[in-house]
């Protein structure tokens, strides 16, 4: 199985394809004549596009070749509505930036998979979502960074008041407490509903239950989607869309 992450038009009819795929990671493949309306995928493979992937490649580092695919799960409901479209494009544009070519991780593809299913919902709020994918994305690949403690210090965040001035540095991977951010000038000032989005994805990381309200699930993404910038030097392209400015302190 494989989901489109992006894709280049290469010719008239043919496609550049990057894959998800669950078993082989992310894939590089040449799709000949996919854009022909006649093709056996149906015309030009889409982003976010899931289904069966045939392909060779010789090693992860050549282009392969795509071979089949067959679309199997409709994305629909999901390219309807704006907010939710522009997730998902978000959450491809992530993985695609930030998982090595070749390197499987089913768990990644079963998160994607998971997450596209649940925006393709109407009950579904799209930033509580969204947050849920980052959290679990960012510790995957262990960049999640150090949120129960203060990085520096070791204090538990649990035990300062959230309107102490708590602040998050992407480079020293963690959050600081009041006494140690003062050196630091990359940081992220931690809002109080920031930091009990924080406490609920910790609370659901244990394996416990625990509600994120979308007002909590805004700040998370907020951090997180800092925290992503800064480690890729840039913002994604889709950040402006689906993360939040606000300048709410
Ligand atoms: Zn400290």
């Amino acid at each position: 199985m494989g989901i489109c992450l992006k894709t280049v038009d290469y010719s008239e009819t043919s496609q550049v394809v990057y894959f998800l795929t669950r078993d082989a990671g992310v894939v590089n493949l040449m799709a000949k004549g996919t854009k022909r309306p006649k093709s056996k995928s149906g015309g030009a493979i889409d982003l976010l596009a899931e289904g069966q992937v045939v392909f060779s490649q010789k090693n992860p580092e050549t282009l392969g070749l795509l071979m089949e695919f067959s679309e199997t799960v409709s994305r629909t409901p999901l390219r309807r509505d704006a907010r939710r479209l522009n997730v998902s494009l978000y959450m491809i544009e992530l993985i695609g930036k930030m998982l090595p070519e070749g390197d499987p991780h089913p768990s990644v593809f079963d998160l994607l998979h998971n997450a596209l299913e649940r925006l393709g919902q109407n009950d579904a709020p799209p930033q509580a979502v969204l947050a849920f994918f980052q959290w679990r994305f960012l510790r995957h690949i262990g960049l999640l960074g150090q949120l129960n403690t203060c990085a520096s210090c070791q204090a538990n965040i649990c035990e300062i008041p959230p309107d102490a001035g708590l602040y998050f540095s992407s480079q020293q991977g963690g959050i600081l407490c009041p006494h140690c951010h003062a050196p630091t000038n990359e940081k992220f000032r931690i809002t109080p509903p920031c930091l009990a989005g924080i406490g609920a994805l910790l609370t659901v990381t244990k394996g416990q239950k625990a509600t994120l309200p979308e007002t909590q699930a805004v700040e998370v993404n907020r951090l997180l989607g800092y925290h992503i910038t800064h480690q890729l030097g840039r913002p994604l392209k889709m950040t402006k869309y689906v993360i939040s400015t606000g300048t709410r302190e």
